[in-house]
């Protein structure tokens, strides 16, 4: 039954499922801002770092005399006392900054496509057996360099330096742990470069910094989103009580108006056949005034009878057991009928009734109570719905096999905020709560009366200027 409400089961695996959703992506937000800051801080303190060697090599590289290094080109210089000045200088370069490995000096080979060492500060004797990479064992690794001794791999950063400073751009790791190097020029009074300084800097206290720096925050937000998810479990939870409750309300309320319109039908019809009874003298002639009263009498059981059906047409469309009952329908004697108790009530309104229909009407297949139910409902609410003098105007036509109707007033109008819930159960506008009798049934059935038989139902309204409502109804629904 498509106009059945959503039921609050339903709602409630919809919301659970919404909850967690939004959750999950917020965790996910969350995670990816906090990578967004990781990466930054990484950044800044990588800047940081290269700054720091830079400025290190560079005045490393302004401490030399650019004549001692220009003496040192094969092996046997390491004899001369300019290998001496220059390694010395180099091990109080190294001496001065406990982070730094190694600091040496390179110069391009003749051909100019590769580079040899000049001086390393660990070669002070190159033949001396050390520990070089301190593994405790003297092997390969722990070679050391003399003067024109070729080195191998050069970074395309060294040979940069020939024109200004450079640091690389990433940090390595090789068997003396977490490296970044940095380059300078070594210039002569010329201004020409002669060879480059080079330091290479120990970088595993950056990355304990940045642990450092980044374990707290990750254990912060871990937490946060440990809190969140909490949270939005208890939410769930109590919210999944509350709908529990309400969905058990709702299905009392259901059954108490099923049970309440079923036991009052019965004697409802009954008041009505006894008062036909004593309208008709099978009880005794009545007096004129008796009549009278038996007359009001009847029309209140009228009234009575009527709203008994509308709380059973209520609780069958709650329960998704709406009964229809199709059959051939005259429309002209439909409308008729209708008319007949329309036009007196806007007569004694003093409201102007137009109508406009099309003279004939082709045969329907549809429910004739539901059917003229919801037409009479819309009429009669226009009329309620506007103050005297006012105007109610009735358009009917057939289209392609569809019923196209509408009913428009000048009445009070619906406020915005009321409109999307006025097809709902025993809703009423607020503008109309408190001054207008009613209860709120009619547009509820209509609605369910409208789609059961494959129309549609809607309305334009503005508060204080009127209504209009429409109805697309197949002829044969
Ligand atoms: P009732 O008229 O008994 O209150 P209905 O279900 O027929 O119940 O209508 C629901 C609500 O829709 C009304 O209470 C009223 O607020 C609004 N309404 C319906 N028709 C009109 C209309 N023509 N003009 C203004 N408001 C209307």
């Amino acid at each position: 039954m498509n106009i059945k409400s959503k039921t609050p089961e339903g709602s409630k695996r919809f919301n659970a499922t919404f909850a967690y959703l939004g959750v999950g992506i917020a965790i996910l937000v969350i995670l990816f801002i906090s990578w967004l800051l990781y990466l930054h801080t990484v950044n800044l303190l990588t800047d940081n770092l290269k700054n720091r060697l830079r400025a290190t090599v560079t005045t490393a590289a302004v401490q030399f005399d650019v004549h001692d290094l220009n003496e040192l080109h094969v092996e046997n210089d390491y004899k001369k006392p300019e290998w001496n000045r220059v390694v010395n200088q180099l091990i109080r370069i190294r001496e001065n900054n406990s982070d730094i490995v190694f600091a040496y000096i390179l110069r391009k080979t003749e051909a100019g496509d590769g580079m040899e060492f000049v001086a390393d500060s660990h070669s002070l004797d190159p033949y001396a057996k050390i520990d070089l990479d301190g593994n405790g064992v003297i092997d390969d690794s722990d070679t050391l360099n003399w003067p024109g001794q070729e080195y191998e791999d050069v970074p395309a950063e060294a040979f940069a330096a020939y024109i200004e400073p450079m640091v690389n751009d990433e940090l390595y790791e090789d068997q003396w742990g977490i490296l970044i190097s940095g380059y300078a020029p070594i210039v002569d009074n010329e201004g020409q470069t002669q060879a480059i300084m080079v330091v290479d800097m120990r970088a595993d206290d950056f990355h304990k910094i940045t642990r450092q720096t980044f374990l707290p925050f990750l254990a912060f937000i871990v937490l946060l989103i440990g809190i969140i998810l909490l949270l939005v479990v208890g939410i769930v939870h109590i919210w999944r009580q509350q709908i529990d409750v309400l969905a058990e309300t709702d299905r009392q309320k259901d059954e108490v108006l099923s049970i309440v319109s079923h036991q009052l039908a019965t004697p409802v019809s009954s008041v009505k056949w006894y008062l036909e009874m004593l309208m008709d003298g099978d009880l005794g002639e009545l007096t004129k005034d008796q009549k009278e009263h038996v007359s009001s009498m009847q029309s209140i059981a009228v009234n009575l009878t009527d709203l008994v059906s509308m709380i059973l047409d209520v609780s069958r469309i709650q329960l998704g057991r709406m009964r229809l009952e199709k059959q051939e329908l005259d429309l002209d004697v439909l409308f008729k009928e209708i008319l007949e108790v329309i036009e007196p009530k806007a007569l004694e309104k003093k409201i102007k009734f137009v109508k406009n229909m099309p003279k004939k009407m082709p045969k329907a297949i549809l429910d004739r109570r539901y059917t003229r139910m919801t037409i009479e409902n819309l009429l009669s609410n226009a009329i309620k719905y506007t103050p005297t003098n006012g105007s109610v105007h009735l358009n009917v036509a057939v289209n392609n096999g569809i019923i196209v109707c509408s009913v428009e007033d000048t009445g009070m109008g619906i406020p915005k905020d009321d409109q999307a819930k006025i097809f709902g159960r025993m809703y009423r506008a607020s503008n109309v709560r408190n001054s207008v009798d009613g209860n709120g049934f009619g547009l509820y059935i209509a609605k369910g009366a409208i789609e059961e038989q494959g129309g549609k139902i809607w309305f334009e309204s503005e508060e204080g200027n009127g209504t209009k409502f429409h109805i697309n109804l197949p002829l044969k629904g």
